[in-house]
């Protein structure tokens, strides 16, 4: 592993101590739970009631086959040899508490004991799957239970990915026209736990477009990944220099975008609307950029041009091609150089590895 930090590493192994879950968190719990009459409340969706172990998550019991268990996981098998027994609606059960909350074990537990459809899963989301990911990969390591392992590190490898095609898609949903302003920080904020996971399990293919986000956090990567149940989480101090470092490479890259695009103008000549489109571009482009260049463009490098200026979608087809190409240009560079902005070129290796 290069330069990687062994405090990193040991952070992301042993955050297991979780002491709250944020409200959203305790929602999914009550949502899928109902109280039972043992002190704890029974989760709805594993509670065999003829599983012969009780799983006891923080305040949430899960009532499982154990055999299921203990087949896949050996750390499992060690822990559960000497646990209580006792006399459970008429079937001997053994109990384990386990310090982990509860939905990260329901995460898991749909790869352990699948139930229905819905666990073959081959296609992934940053916004919607990222939670469960990490709870994989934090779990699977903790209880040894490699097949998942290998299932959520293929999972991180799809969402931080070494496809210029797929990252486009990745990145829209977070940065695209329209992004959440409040909401973005916190999901480009997850780059931090990839990257740490990246160094853990040896993943270079994860760390350029995982620098790439929390280059675009700027100042706010030293607040860290707050997880759901309130747990920060943090690059090791090797890794905030190289997205500092970044940022200035990106932002250089952004000035001469700039400057580009302050210069073009579409022709009269071959605009469809007879030259109307120039007016609009030095309206939404040359002025808006002479005032706040930054604010528009910011490190968003993938951005595209509607999405960037939503009123230039009303160029004639002609324009905006030609205008869509300087924002291609840009992203192609971009791309390209990414391992190289983050002095992580030698580890990466080829890179890029399916563009031109
Ligand atoms: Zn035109």
């Amino acid at each position: 592993m290069q330069n990687q930090s062994p405090k990193a590493v040991t952070r992301v192994a042993k955050r297991v101590c979780f002491s709250q879950e944020s409200p959203e968190v305790k929602n999914e719990s009550e949502a899928s739970s109902s109280e039972g009459p043992e002190g704890f409340i029974r989760d709805q969706e594993y509670w065999f009631v003829d599983g012969n172990l009780i799983l006891v998550a923080q305040n949430t019991a899960f009532r499982l086959y154990m055999g299921l268990l203990l087949a896949q996981s050996s750390v499992l098998r060690q822990k559960f040899s000497s646990a209580h027994l006792s006399l459970h609606e008429g079937t001997v059960t053994r109990t384990v508490h386990l310090p982990e909350p509860p939905h990260e074990w329901r995460y898991l537990l749909r790869r352990l004991l699948p139930k229905g459809t819905g666990t073959h899963q081959t296609t992934f989301s940053l916004r919607d799957d990222f939670p469960m990911i990490s709870a994989l990969l934090r779990l699977s390591q903790k209880y040894n239970i490699t097949e998942v392992t290998a299932y959520a590190i293929d999972a991180l490898k799809a969402i931080y990915c070494n496809s210029y095609d797929a990252w486009r898609i990745h990145d829209r949903a977070v940065c695209g026209e329209g992004f959440d302003l409040g909401e973005t920080p916190g999901i480009l904020a997850r780059a931090i736990v990839a990257i740490n996971f990246a160094r853990l399990y040896n993943i270079p293919s994860v760390l350029p477009t995982a620098f790439y986000h929390c280059a675009c956090l700027g100042g706010a990567i030293m607040k860290g990944y707050t997880h759901q149940d309130g747990t920060p989480e943090y690059l090791a101090s090797d890794d905030v220099a190289r997205c500092i470092n970044g940022i200035q490479v990106l932002t250089a890259v952004s000035a001469d975008h700039v400057q580009l695009l302050r210069s073009h103008l579409p022709a009269y000549r071959t605009c469809k609307y007879n030259g109307a489109c120039r007016r609009l571009w030095k309206q939404q482009v040359r002025d808006k950029l002479t005032r706040d260049w930054h604010s528009v463009l910011g490190n968003h490098a993938f951005r595209g041009l509607c999405e960037t200026f939503p009123a230039l979608s009303a160029l004639c087809d002609v324009c905006k091609e030609k205008a869509e190409d300087i924002f291609e240009e840009r992203r192609k560079k971009v791309w390209h150089d990414l391992p190289r902005m983050f002095d992580i070129a030698t580890y990466v290796g080829k890179w890029p590895v399916n563009v031109k």
